[in-house]
């Protein structure tokens, strides 16, 4: 056995988890990322089953001088939880999620997924904001944001954090909350994985009956103008019960009649998570505001509505998944025409396959400003609507034709019409990342940021991430950091 091997062997001998090495089956099943973009072999894979495993890894790493990622979810778009040579802490077998109904409070480990955390806290009428798929990652979602139906009615998922346990770049134990450390706390909740590792998080959770009201309404191209018109109006003004997504995309598929195939369509999903009736009232005048292809609103488990994008196009193994996203203060007309005008002249698939792009529009505004820019790290740009541009395709060598055209067309076009500040969970990293950052937080954000990353993490370990580099220091490329160790 090498120095490295022999190593390894402690390490194993240290985890109640197991360590995943290359050319193991488990390795490889859990090597796979969202997107698939991203194919990494990581030096080895660290199962942590509680926090005596994180602690023991990262002393390890600590010990050994070597770098490590940590891996939740393994939703980030850019893939940053496993790097090749790199160890990885899996928090996946870590996925608890306990609700204390009384409190309505929930304690959610850093590896549990959406759905796993949506369950536990519906089977006690209970609810928090998540993202709209089940199987992304709570810690990654939460540290940077967390932008799901519920956003106009409990804000994002960071801002129903209480407290977040973590484990620091030196092995030790650390509480943020209010009381506790509180500038890690505020950088915690948007500034993503920067400061330490969370292992748990503490939530404020809702009342909210298991059944809600929603589905989809679905415009042809000629109706979709003026149906976005009456959506934006419609959103100002609805109650904070209501949420919304507009998208803008092309019917693709198996399941598409070849004569509808490629066909622009507008397809907007409508929930309403109060009392089931007067739902139906409040929505009436959307949903017949121009008499659409077709209305699936119904009442439906929450849990279910989790898993409505689940497959088609974004969630499939061999995606190749690539994302922009903008705040939208005011939702001009001008924008909604060049929404239009990018979908219309965008590569259309081949028949029976799932490549394309798409616009989604979501109505934010509600309880997501009510808190407060300064309140927590996450930017959010004074959004009432909020926009993403999406390319999925299977084929490496059409990376140009769809991910190109998010990247060149839409995301420039639409932001030229789009507020200042991003949200980091939602945008693919490209070669500007360095400027890219800094302007989603903001000038004075981003100082503030760094400033608290130098106290927790000051030679930038935890830097396999959107990175906040420390004050005074660029962000070193992983290539460039010399601590890799290749197996
Ligand atoms: C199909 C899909 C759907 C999505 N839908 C939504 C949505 O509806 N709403 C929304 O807001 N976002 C959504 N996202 C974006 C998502 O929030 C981010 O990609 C998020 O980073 C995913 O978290 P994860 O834990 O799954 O990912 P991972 O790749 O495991 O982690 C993401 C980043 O966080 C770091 N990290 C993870 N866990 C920890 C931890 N415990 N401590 C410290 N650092 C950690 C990782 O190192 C990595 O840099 C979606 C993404 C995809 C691919």
């Amino acid at each position: 056995m090498n120095d490295s091997g022999s190593a390894l062997h402690d390490l194993d001998s240290n985890l109640r988890g197991s360590l995943l090495l290359p050319g193991e089956p488990a390795y490889a099943v859990r090597s796979k990322l969202a997107s698939a973009r991203n194919q990494r072999h990581p030096l080895a894979i660290a199962q942590c089953t509680g926090v005596a495993d994180v602690v023991n890894t990262i002393q390890f790493a600590r010990g050994q001088g070597i770098d490590f990622t940590v891996l939740a979810g393994g939703h980030e778009l850019d893939g940053w939880g496993l790097q090749d040579g790199v160890l990885a802490l899996d928090l996946t077998p870590m996925n608890g999620v306990l609700v204390d109904p009384r409190g309505r409070r929930g304690v959610v480990q850093a590896g549990s997924r959406l759905g796993i955390m949506d369950r536990e806290t519906a089977v006690h009428g209970l609810a928090v904001t998540g993202g709209t798929v089940s199987d992304t990652g709570v810690a990654g979602l939460t540290l940077g944001g967390g932008i799901g139906w519920l956003v106009r009615r409990h804000g994002a998922t960071l801002d129903n954090v209480t407290a977040i346990d973590a484990v620091t770049v030196e092995g030790d134990l650390v509480r943020a909350s209010a009381e506790d450390n509180p500038d890690l706390f505020w950088a915690m909740r948007g500034g993503g994985g920067n400061f330490a590792v969370a292992t748990s998080f503490e939530l404020d959770l809702h009342p909210m009956s298991p059944t809600i009201l929603a589905g989809s309404v679905i415009h042809s191209a000629a109706d979709a103008p003026a149906f976005l018109r009456h959506y934006r109006e419609f959103m100002l003004d609805a109650p904070d019960d209501v949420g919304g997504m507009a998208i803008l995309l092309r019917a693709n598929g198996p399941d598409v009649p070849a004569d509808r195939h490629g066909e622009l369509i507008c397809v907007t999903i409508l929930v309403y998570t109060g009392d089931l009736h007067e739902g139906e009232r409040v929505l009436a005048p959307l949903r017949s505001a121009i008499t659409p292809l077709s209305d699936t609103v119904r009442p439906q488990l929450y849990t279910t509505l989790q898993q409505v994008f689940e497959g088609p196009l974004l969630s499939q193994e061999d995606r190749r998944t690539y994302q922009k996203s903008g705040f939208l203060p005011e939702m001009s007309d001008a924008y909604l025409d060049e929404a239009m005008d990018l979908m219309k002249a965008s590569p259309v698939p081949r028949a029976g396959e799932r490549d394309g792009t798409l616009i989604t529009i979501s109505a934010m505004g509600g309880a997501f400003l009510r808190v407060g820019e300064e309140s927590t790290a996450m930017p959010r740009g004074g959004a009432n609507f909020y926009w993403e541009a999406i390319a999925s395709h299977a084929r490496v060598e059409e990376d140009e034709i769809w991910t190109g055209y998010v990247r060149d067309q839409m995301a420039p076009r639409l932001r030229a019409h789009s507020g200042p500040r991003a949200y980091l969970n939602h945008n693919s990293l490209d070669d500007d990342a360095a400027e890219f950052i800094p302007w989603a937080y903001g000038a004075d954000k981003f100082a503030r940021l760094q400033k608290i990353k130098s106290q927790w993490d000051p030679h930038n370990l935890l830097r396999y991430n959107k990175n906040i580099p420390p004050e005074g220091q660029a962000r070193p490329l992983p290539e460039a950091s010399g601590q890799t160790w290749s197996s």
